[in-house]
């Protein structure tokens, strides 16, 4: 089954970019613009695929629709919703659920609302460790369970979709998420493949960010040009300077993204 997904994060003001979602530069880097944003739905909803949801997902594969997600669940997901039903468009917003209720993060209330308005609601992990794929077995499922848990008691809903934090997959990190009741969930490899683990199913998806014109949201969502051949070889290149220099890359990370915090984002 092949499913084109796009991963997006905050939408803010110009200059306002700590106002939703996690805080400084790299997770900034994420943070599209009102006005960017807006140009992409436009573009998307004239010409891309259409939206929906993924609990529908063997229809998306069927008939080409896409995926909009949303990670880290900041606060301007209640007017990303808006801006998403205005065009008929399903999203996903995937919630860190230690943060809601903080500054610059969805409220409860506003968690029960995106779902009332028939958004999908679900889980980014409870706490967005920093590498949840270094966290042992217990600890991965105490993440995915206690997200889900607060989810689903806000909702009076099963929470079955989760997206994983910082793009760190592993089989371990799906079996956890399985075990906790998870059926659809969002990495962030750059593919339209899927695959299942546990009953489980993994989606890959493309990542906007800021300054990313509009054309190439579209390209990625259809196919066209050679947007996601891109995004797949960048990705793929750094794939052994995290799998075999693991320290030597935190470092890196670390010193380019100047904090010490969980981080958002890829
Ligand atoms: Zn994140």
């Amino acid at each position: 089954m092949k499913i084109p997904s796009l991963m997006y994060h905050d939408v803010v003001e110009p200059g306002q970019a700590d106002a939703s979602g996690f805080p400084g530069g790299a997770a900034g880097h994420y943070k599209l613009d009102v006005a960017e944003f807006d140009a992409h739905l436009g573009v998307l909803a004239a010409r891309g695929p259409r939206f929906a949801a993924v609990t529908g997902a063997s229809s998306a594969a069927a008939t080409g629709n896409g995926l909009l997600t949303f990670d880290d669940g900041g606060a301007s997901a209640v007017a990303v919703a808006a801006a998403l039903t205005r065009r008929g468009m399903v999203g996903h917003f995937l919630v860190t659920t230690a943060q809601i209720g903080q500054q610059g993060f969805v409220s409860a209330e506003d968690v029960v609302a995106l779902h009332a308005a028939g958004h999908v609601v679900g889980s980014h992990s409870h706490t967005h460790p920093a590498e949840i794929s270094r966290l042992s077995m217990a600890e991965l499922e105490h993440e995915w369970q206690q997200s889900v848990d607060i989810l689903s008691g806000l909702l009076g809903a099963p929470v079955t979709v989760a997206s994983v934090p910082g793009g760190f997959y592993s089989r371990q990190v799906a079996q956890a998420a399985a075990a906790a009741g998870i059926r659809y969930l969002f990495t962030s490899e750059p593919t339209v493949g899927t695959h299942i683990v546990d009953g489980c199913l993994v989606l890959g998806r493309y990542t906007l960010w800021r300054g990313m014109p509009a054309q190439r949201a579209l390209e990625l969502a259809l196919g066209s040009g050679m947007a996601r051949q891109r995004q797949w070889l960048a990705w793929n290149l750094k794939k052994p300077l995290k799998r075999w220099a693991r320290p030597l890359y935190r470092w890196v990370r670390r010193s380019r993204l100047e904090r010490p915090r969980p981080s958002a984002g890829i």
